[in-house]
């Protein structure tokens, strides 16, 4: 049974995308079966391992809002080793539409997720950077929460509202929701503020923060615009090192928890 992890935190620029991608791919690498859900209207995710929603290609507000089975819209790629449901702005669109639903607007992305879930050893939602119904939705959907801290003043500011949002969806949609785990983003070794961050946030969350921290790491932001994970672009490079690390930390907990 494949275990759903959604990365999320509601600021932008935190590393979310970057996360998803290069931790999905590295799964991928590691002999997982994974599929990769963007479910950011940015579209980010979709774009930045090279898989497209042009051509009047399905994407995950199709799935979502109207009567599509997930295998519908699934693209299958070979590198990174993924698959992937794409999204882009139409989504953006859906939590209006959302709201005016009656019952059941929080589980549209559980439902769909729920009959591919035994086909994949890992999902991983790219979350959008807010906390509405769309978050909602990926939370409620999700196993666990993977929250990207970046180091950076206010790192934690917005994760105690995200904690206060996790607590909130626990108790009305998805009692089980468990947070996977913390990862510390864009890390400076040389700034005195990156060492302080890091201090804190494990002072926080204890053992839940993982020993990986991701470096800043030029590469890691121009693999994007070549659609490929950090793992194809330069696999020799510090952010590839520091994404595998994680994948293989993200495996050993799990084998631990069973
Ligand atoms: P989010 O999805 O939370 O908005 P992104 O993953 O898109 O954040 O990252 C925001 C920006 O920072 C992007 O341009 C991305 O390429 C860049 N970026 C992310 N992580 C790193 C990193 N470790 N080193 C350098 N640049 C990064
Ligand atoms: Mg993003």
């Amino acid at each position: 049974m494949g275990k759903i992890i959604a990365v999320s935190n509601q600021k932008g620029g935190v590393g979310k995308t970057t996360t998803a991608i290069n931790l999905a791919a590295g799964l991928g690498y590691l002999g997982n079966k994974v599929l990769l859900v963007d479910f950011d209207p940015q579209g980010n995710a979709t774009q930045g391992v090279g898989a497209t929603t042009k051509d009047s290609k399905l994407s995950v507000y199709n799935l979502i809002m109207e009567d599509y089975h997930p295998h519908d819209l699934i693209q299958h790629l070979s590198t990174p080793p993924l698959d992937i449901i794409p999204a882009n702005i139409s989504l953006s669109g859906a939590d209006l539409q959302m709201v005016k639903f009656e019952a059941g607007k929080e589980q549209l992305l559980k439902n769909k997720l729920d009959t591919v879930k035994e086909e994949y050893d890992y999902i991983i939602i790219d979350c959008p950077p807010s906390l509405g119904l769309l978050n909602t939705n990926a939370l409620t959907a999700a196993d666990s929460v993977m929250i990207p801290v970046q180091c950076e003043y206010y790192a934690l500011e917005g994760v105690t509202q995200l904690l206060l949002t996790i607590r909130l969806v626990q108790q009305l949609f998805n009692k089980e929701l468990m947070i996977e785990g913390v990862v510390l983003t864009m890390y400076d070794a040389r700034t005195k503020l990156s060492v302080e961050v890091q201090q804190e946030v494990r002072k926080h969350f204890k053992d839940r923060v993982y020993r990986s921290y991701i470096p800043r790491n030029i590469k890691l932001s121009e693999a994007p615009s070549r659609g490929m994970s950090i793992f194809e672009y330069d696999v020799r490079c510090e952010g590839a090192k520091a994404y595998a690390g994680l994948a293989n930390e993200v495996v050993k907990t799990n084998e631990k928890r069973g």
